[in-house]
């Protein structure tokens, strides 16, 4: 019975660092932390790479209200661009200590409310010092971007652009050194950050070469452009053999009748290939997450970024639990 008991108590793995209900441990150089912000009103992530370097990964502030949208997460007392910026703000404690609080980078996959509509509020409270978005500086691709929201968005870029110095740039596709460790790059040579596809270029996996997956716009009637989704960013982060894959809200299932380059997952999935954990692709939306891409890139974690609750629909869960190689995880971090 002694012997049974010691082999059973060495079979079970270590506690973990992250508790639920804990508050989670504060990041330590050499790590690559990537935190999930769940506000219950869109994507939002904080990553703070292995040498320090930060970056804000979306930040939503959109969705539908109960009962069809979730409940506001932690709470309502505050918005959700209050609450990224304070989860910001405590992750991002150590850096402040060496001077100003400040995000390194700020990443945007595309302009729809819940991966957009706090970056503004965030901003305001946390100045960025690079803004990476599929639209700078002419933001009219495939059509000039005006509405409300991104006009709010332009204003506050070229303010911050003028009395902040603020960086703006557009993702460039195939590259690996447009986002990079800005503090202690040659301590860590085994991390890279490449840039996967923005509106409809993709990266073709060599080099950095790239391949244009939508049709030029002047063989498409207006009704049939690359629409919001289609030309989300996209970005696979790499440390050591951990990979990571952000797509945005990227369709992979054209809908009856459509062409077939709306479908922007299995390019990209033949460029990523196998990865360990990725964010769900359009929340794991009926239009998305198509067998090929579920099957190439084969993360042993999905994040599923919820705002609703169709998110995700059931064809996807129906389509993982076919495939038994694939484990499927929901994270949801606590309330700090
Ligand atoms: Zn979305």
């Amino acid at each position: 019975m002694r012997k049974c008991f010691v082999l059973a108590a060495l079979l079970v793995p270590p506690a973990f660092a992250q508790q639920v209900g804990q508050p989670l441990p504060p990041w330590t150089p050499g790590t690559l932390d990537i935190h999930q912000i769940n506000t219950g009103r869109g994507n939002a992530g904080l990553l703070i790479f292995p040498d320090g370097t930060s970056m804000l990964l979306d930040a939503g502030a959109g969705g539908r209200v109960p009962p069809r949208g979730t409940v506001p997460k932690p709470d309502a007392s505050r918005t959700p661009g209050e609450w990224i910026a304070r989860y910001a703000r405590h992750m991002l404690a150590h850096d402040a200590a060496h001077g100003t609080l400040a995000i390194d980078y700020a990443y945007l996959t595309h302009f729809h409310d819940d991966h957009m509509g706090s970056m503004v509020g965030v901003g305001r409270q946390i100045p960025f010092h690079t803004m990476i978005d599929r639209g700078s500086p002419s933001y009219n691709y495939p059509a000039p971007l005006d509405n409300a929201m991104v006009k709010t968005y332009k204003a506050f870029l070229e303010t911050q652009q003028k009395e902040n110095g603020l960086k703006v740039e557009r993702l460039r596709p195939g590259r690996n050194d447009q986002i990079v460790l800005l503090r202690e790059p040659a301590k860590y040579p085994n991390f890279e950050i490449r840039n996967i596809a923005a509106n409809g270029d993709i990266w073709t996996g060599v080099g950095i070469n790239t391949r244009e997956q939508f049709p030029l716009l002047k063989d498409l009637p207006p009704a049939e452009y690359p629409d919001e989704n289609m030309c989300s960013l996209a970005i696979r982060i790499s440390y050591g053999k951990f990979d990571y894959f952000s797509g945005g809200d990227r369709p992979g299932r054209a809908s009856d009748g459509a062409p077939l380059w709306n479908d922007m997952e299995t390019p990209v999935a033949k460029a990523v290939g196998p990865v360990d954990a990725a964010i769900l692709n359009h929340h794991g939306n009926r239009n998305s997450q198509n067998v090929f891409y579920v099957g190439t890139l084969r993360p042993r974690v999905f994040i599923i970024p919820v705002w609703s609750l169709d998110h995700p629909v059931t064809m996807f869960w129906t389509g993982c639990f076919r495939r038994r190689s694939i484990r499927v995880r929901a994270m949801v971090l606590p309330p700090i």
